[in-house]
């Protein structure tokens, strides 16, 4: 994939407090309408900028790569990521911060795959985007955008980053980015994190809840991960689910994992045919991750009758993860060429802060 490279100058006399790689991916914040349809389409990131003069007041330096074609983000793939990820790698001594421009509908899975691709982050990762297209009087774009960068931007006393992980900033808050769902899609304030605390609130201050934060850690070395495997799906349980649907989504071919989205804590029926589906899919090798369809709250294995099943044939708990989360997290773990073990192992434990334990 090919980018473009657009620098902007502050026109501050003073020297620039920062410097920031902005990649531009796509989304409704770089949308406009068609000329003739009713529909949004992306358009190129320069003429986006013209629309926020605002950013040139900022005591930053502003670097803009953008991808040759910019993408809704429901086209987004895991080949990007990877591709996002070693963007940053390869930037990550010559900038202090990054923030992403990002089409909101896939944002936290993005935001979740960068946090396992980017093992031992010390500089801040903003994902943002829009409700409405920055070029819409009424849209969300400019003030989203800008605080991003003031929080990519942000510094403690000592001259070190505040942020040091992946996170999302819309709508006022940031979120750790595998904590985060978008849960609507018409309101402005689009983004939530039912089981981790908000980790700012911007109002006329941009307040920092510091014990939330993931501290900064200066002696360890980014890791770049570069691998994903995408053969994992999600078995979303209903009441009536039949077992020809069960069977034939955990006879796929080469598949390695599912997240199973099941009821409450994490119960599932106990009917016997459905148990030894389960079972035999272990046995076939195949993870089964247990997530919770509920927002708020957590797996537990154990609870009730319908759940302890799951537990014993081996299905592994999720906690409190949120599907976002898992389905990149097994890409990612299954991306390693480590043991079924090991990945069991992995995915019960709390990797870059996505789950509590
Ligand atoms: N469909 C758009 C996207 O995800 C929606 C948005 O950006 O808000 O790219």
């Amino acid at each position: 994939m090919e980018y473009k490279k657009v620098y902007i100058n502050p026109i501050s006399p003073e020297p620039p407090r920062a410097s920031v790689l902005v990649i531009y991916t796509g989304g409704t914040l770089g949308m406009m309408y068609e000329t003739k349809g009713r529909q949004l389409v992306p358009f190129d990131f320069e003429q986006v900028i013209d629309k926020v003069p605002e950013i040139r007041r900022l005591d930053f330096e502003i670097t803009f790569l953008t991808l040759s074609e910019p993408l809704d983000s429901s086209n987004m793939k895991p080949q990007i990521w990877i591709e996002i990820a070693g963007i940053i790698s390869n930037h990550y001594a010559q900038y202090d911060s990054f923030v992403i421009l990002h089409g909101t509908d896939t944002m936290a899975y993005t935001a979740s795959a960068l946090s396992f691709l980017l093992e031992n982050l010390n500089k801040p990762v903003i994902l943002t985007g829009a409700q409405l297209p920055i070029g819409v009087a009424r849209s969300d774009a400019r003030e989203n955008f800008i605080t991003a960068l003031e929080i990519a931007a942000a510094t403690d006393e000592a001259g070190q980053p505040v942020i040091s992980e992946v996170c999302i900033y819309f709508n006022s808050v940031l979120l750790r980015g595998n904590r985060a769902r978008k849960q609507e899609s018409s309101d402005f304030n689009a983004f939530h994190s039912q089981n981790y605390p908000t980790l700012a609130t911007a109002g006329v201050r941009i307040e920092y809840n510091l014990p939330y934060i993931k501290p900064y850690e200066p002696d360890k070395e980014l890791q770049l991960h570069t691998s994903l495997n995408a053969n994992v799906t999600f078995l979303k349980l209903f009441p009536g689910i039949c077992r020809k649907v069960v069977s034939s989504i955990l006879h796929i071919e080469g598949l390695k994992g599912v997240v199973l989205e099941t009821f409450g804590a994490g119960n599932a029926s106990t009917d016997y045919w459905f148990l030894e589906e389960l079972r035999m899919a272990i046995d076939r090798g195949i993870i089964l991750y247990n997530v919770s369809q509920c927002e708020g709250g957590r797996v537990t294995q154990g609870q009730y009758q319908t759940s302890k099943y799951l537990k014993q044939i081996g299905v592994v708990s999720g906690s409190d993860i949120t599907a976002e989360a898992a389905i990149t997290k097994m890409m990612y773990v299954f991306g390693t060429d480590l043991g079924s073990q090991h990945h069991r192992d992995l995915l019960a434990s709390p990797l870059r802060g996505e789950m509590s334990i």
